[in-house]
C-alpha cells in the first residue's frame, strides 16, 4: 500500500491532526530550504540525532527537520543540537 506523500511545504496548511502532533517551530530554528517542526515525542520511538549521534528518547520534545522536497528524509534533532548545527552553519544567533 502506497504511502501518502504530503507536500513538502505545509507552511500554510496545517496537517490534519492524525497521530503525530506537530507544532510550529520557533523562529530561531528556521533554516532556508528546510521545514522545521516541533514534536512532543510522546508517542515516538527513539531516533538517532544527526547532531550528536545519540538517541532522541521517546518522550523528549525535539525538532523534526525536513529538507524541502525530501519528505522521506526527515531527521529528528535534539533542540540544542539543532541550535549548535545552525551555529556551525553560521546561521545561529
Ligand atoms: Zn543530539
Amino acid at each position: 500500500m502506497p504511502r501518502k506523500h504530503r507536500a513538502a511545504r505545509e507552511r500554510s496548511a496545517p496537517p490534519p491532526s492524525t497521530q503525530r502532533p506537530l507544532g510550529v517551530a520557533p523562529e530561531w530554528t528556521i533554516l532556508d530550504g528546510f521545514t522545521i517542526r516541533t514534536v512532543s515525542g510522546e508517542k515516538g520511538k527513539p531516533y538517532r540525532c544527526p547532531g550528536c549521534q545519540q538517541l532522541v528518547r521517546a518522550g523528549t520534545p525535539h525538532l523534526v527537520v525536513v529538507a524541502d522536497g525530501d519528505v522521506e528524509g526527515r531527521r529528528h534533532w535534539h533542540t540544542p543540537c539543532w541550535r549548535t548545527e545552525l551555529r556551525r552553519l553560521g546561521r545561529g544567533t
